[in-house]
């Protein structure tokens, strides 16, 4: 994780309407040269001054169509705010308001660890392996990948990737979520048998020679910390409380939740699914929190709520707050950039290529994992 200096003192002494003031003064004064970018995960008094919101697909896509902005100001986390860098224009600078506003996730995978499960995989493995990492990661893995027949994808598309992956190779090492790889793997009818699990932090990751070779599916043991508190127990509450409920959750749920529920896909997914559904309808819903109360404000005619009774937040994406989003508009206004997203041109070059495969396997309305 990046370390983020405090804030001056100043930023401090303001009410939150004060700050929603300079916030929007600042965002008059730099007019097109600037864009917001929110994720859906992130909180509304952010959210309020975001030009477009999405996942980090569709936000990283609204920054490589950027003509006119010269800042992206994304209210994201560290690889979102990478992504939009490797895909925008050469002109446009990226800022990431929080450098603390990493993912737990994609600091589950690093250079060094691939590197080393790619050695080994060489010497193991006579089999054409295949490495596709989720978009939840950092430039350096989209870059190996890129470097090595392999691609990103997103849980829009993670399906059409490695059907892809397939056609190139006998074998995925998918990372780094294993939950997304096993639940989408498994959905394309490959038994959990044939799916092993690569730990970075064991020798060899834990296998054996012929454990790899009897694999068809490597899972690199990462998760989401947040779609990990979603639980089976959590759906029989639910449908006690109520048969009802419809459970739908994103596929970085564990694949005993996913197996448990009545749909399972993408943030994207989800939303359009809930938009699509009649007025009654009644939704537990297993992921983020900001996003799940949106859905709850934006939809009083159904019944929504979270599948966790606790609040399921991501607590890297909330610390990017009307402070440090204050402070880098006021920055900017000064001539100053702080906290931009800079990836080397040589990772740059090598991630493109991962991401460029991504997106010419995209489908263009979200799917249902399983
Ligand atoms: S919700 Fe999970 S995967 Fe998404 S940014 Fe937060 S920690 Fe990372």
């Amino acid at each position: 994780m990046l370390f983020q200096p405090p804030l001056p003192p100043f930023y401090n002494g303001l009410t939150e309407a004060q700050i929603s003031e300079r916030i929007s003064k600042g965002k008059a004064k730099l007019g097109s040269r600037l864009i917001i970018l929110g994720h859906h995960y992130q909180q509304n008094e952010v959210i309020q001054f975001a030009d477009f919101v999405g996942d980090s697909l569709k936000l990283s896509q609204v920054g490589a169509d950027q003509q006119e902005a010269e800042f992206i100001v994304f209210c994201g986390v560290h690889f979102m705010a990478e992504s939009a860098d490797i895909l925008s224009d050469d002109r446009v600078k990226v800022i990431l308001p929080d450098l603390s506003a990493g993912c737990s996730m994609a600091d589950m995978a690093n250079l060094d660890q691939l590197e080393e499960a790619w050695d080994f995989l060489d010497l193991e493995c006579h089999d054409n392996v295949i490495p596709i990492t989720y978009v939840n990661s950092a430039a350096s893995i989209k870059a190996f990948c890129g470097a090595h027949q392999g691609a990103c994808c997103t849980s829009s598309n993670a399906r059409a990737v490695l059907d892809w992956a397939f056609d190139q190779g006998e074998k995925v090492l998918f990372l780094p979520d294993q939950h997304l790889g096993r639940n989408t793997a498994f959905a394309m009818g490959i038994p959990l048998d044939e799916m092993i699990v690569y730990d970075p932090k064991l020798p060899n990751g834990g296998l054996t020679k012929s454990q790899v070779n009897d694999a068809k599916v490597l899972l690199w043991k990462g998760h989401c910390s947040v779609h990990a508190l979603f639980t089976t127990a959590q759906c029989d509450e639910i449908r006690r409380i109520d048969p009802a409920y419809n459970i739908l959750v994103h596929p970085e749920c564990s694949w005993e939740v996913v197996q448990q529920a009545d749909l399972s896909g993408s943030t994207e997914f989800i939303i359009q699914t809930v938009r699509q559904s009649p007025a009654g309808s009644q939704w537990a819903i297993g992921t983020e929190i900001h996003l799940v109360d949106r859905l709850v404000h934006d939809h009083p005619d159904k019944t929504i709520r979270s599948l966790a009774g606790i609040q399921c937040l991501c607590t890297t994406m909330y610390r990017i707050d009307l402070k440090h989003l204050a402070w880098a508009i006021d920055n900017l206004i000064e001539g100053n950039i702080v906290n931009q997203i800079v990836v080397a041109p040589d990772t740059k070059r090598l991630a493109v290529i991962a991401l460029e495969r991504m997106l010419a396997n995209l489908s263009p309305n979200p799917v249902a994992i399983a």
